[in-house]
């Protein structure tokens, strides 16, 4: 379960063999018009429009539409409810089975999280009202990431005052750069131990981390998801007092800031769209301003695979993952077009190919492989939640 402020998404996995049974989304929870889409595997989707109240009633209607497939939430075969949780703090290092100190834990850490933690809370509370026999599972954004050395998860600022605030380098997608660097490893027929890979994940958020033998030793995203790439709609890195300047000189408050920098910067600030397959099309048909836009997108991308390269040294895999990295060519083409004396490049053929699964788009004998490697941050909770229910007996 993905839990949002005002949104539910979900699957059920069959974890035999990892086959998904359903997934779905329900949105505008708390609204006049909420919205349930639901799709059973290999069937047609159902959707309602009905006003679903709070999380409680979009978790009964979601168990009413499993119900109707045969696949009721009362089954004595559902082992467990895995729950994504965005902000795991330093102290949540791997999926943890819920109590209620770890309820108390992932509450301490809302200033950090103020957005997504307690819709995380309340998802995780109504599940168990549902099924109280149940082992409930947090599985966290940022474990992926704890491994990250002192070097690369302080900023340089006082350190009283940082650790007063719990201001460090979290990072976030952790679930999905887990599976896409194991995933890649499995491509190259290695052993996660034994590579070192750049992920790139690209999607409306974006991130990319330097993973050296199957550990995150730097990520992009930082105390919270601004920092690092240009994404849809949020800026990325830049320099802390265009926050002063915009306050001073601007006249803006600190929350006008937070919506410009999260909400209303990065592609769509940049021209106005965020989806590439938009922009793309703008820049064929010589729009300058979305040209521009991409330009920027790729400027920073290139910036953090060649500083992902020297944190590592040495770079056996470029992936490229999520909405973006998974589809767009021209993206992964520009990315690493010029880094060729590191080793890095594509075959346009395999780039411009369709593709499910994972798969190399580098030309062969290549020093450094680059591949696509689509995603599954469902399936990885599951995987992840199975692993520890399983363990625990
Ligand atoms: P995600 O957050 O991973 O779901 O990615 C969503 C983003 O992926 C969208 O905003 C689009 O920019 C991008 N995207 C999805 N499909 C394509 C495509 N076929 N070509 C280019 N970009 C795409």
């Amino acid at each position: 379960m993905n839990s949002g402020s005002s949104s539910v998404k979900y699957q059920l996995l069959d974890m035999r063999d990892g086959a998904r049974l359903a997934m779905g989304l329900v949105e505008r929870i708390g609204e006049r018009t909420s919205r349930l889409k639901h799709t059973p595997a290999g069937r047609e989707s159902r959707e309602r429009d009905e006003p679903i109240a709070d999380h409680e009633a979009a978790l009964k209607a979601v168990a009413r539409e499993l119900a109707a497939d045969g696949l009721g939430l009362d089954s004595p075969e559902l082992a467990a409810i895995g729950h994504r949780v965005v902000h795991g703090g330093r102290r949540f290092t791997e999926p943890t089975v819920i109590d209620e100190a770890v309820l108390a834990e992932i509450e301490r850490l809302i200033p950090v999280a103020p957005l997504h933690n307690p819709a995380n809370l309340t998802g995780i509370r109504t599940a168990h009202t549902l099924r109280p026999d149940l082992p409930q599972v947090a599985v966290f954004d940022t474990a992926f990431h704890t491994t990250m050395p002192e070097s690369a998860a302080r900023y340089a600022i006082d350190v009283e005052t940082a650790d007063a605030h719990r201001v460090r380098r979290y990072g976030f997608h952790g679930t999905s750069h887990a599976y896409v660097s194991r995933a890649t490893a499995e491509l190259l027929g290695r052993r996660p131990e034994d590579v070192n890979v750049i992920v790139l994940h690209l999607g409306n958020g974006a991130s990319a981390s330097a993973v050296r033998g199957g550990r995150c030793v730097d990520t992009s995203m930082g105390l919270t998801p601004l920092e690092g790439l240009v994404m849809g709609t949020r800026s990325g890195d830049m320099d802390p007092a265009v926050i002063f300047h915009l306050m001073r000189v601007g006249g803006m408050s600190a929350d006008e800031i937070d919506t410009l920098l999260n909400k209303k910067s990065g592609l769509i600030g940049l021209c106005g769209d965020n989806d590439m397959r938009e922009i793309r099309r703008r820049v064929d048909e010589g729009d300058e301003r979305a040209a521009l836009a991409f330009d920027i997108y790729i400027h920073r991308l290139k910036k953090y695979i060649g500083a992902y390269y020297a944190v590592l040294g040495r770079v056996d895999a470029l992936a490229f993952t999520a909405g973006v990295g998974e589809n767009a060519s021209a993206v992964r083409e520009a990315a690493v077009a010029g880094l060729e004396q590191l080793g890095l490049a594509v075959d346009s053929g395999l780039n411009a190919a369709r593709g499910e699964g994972p798969r190399l788009i580098s030309p062969a004998g290549a020093r450094v492989a680059v591949a696509v490697v689509p995603t599954d941050e469902e399936l990885e909770i599951a995987t992840q939640t199975y692993a520890l229910v399983a363990k625990n007996g």
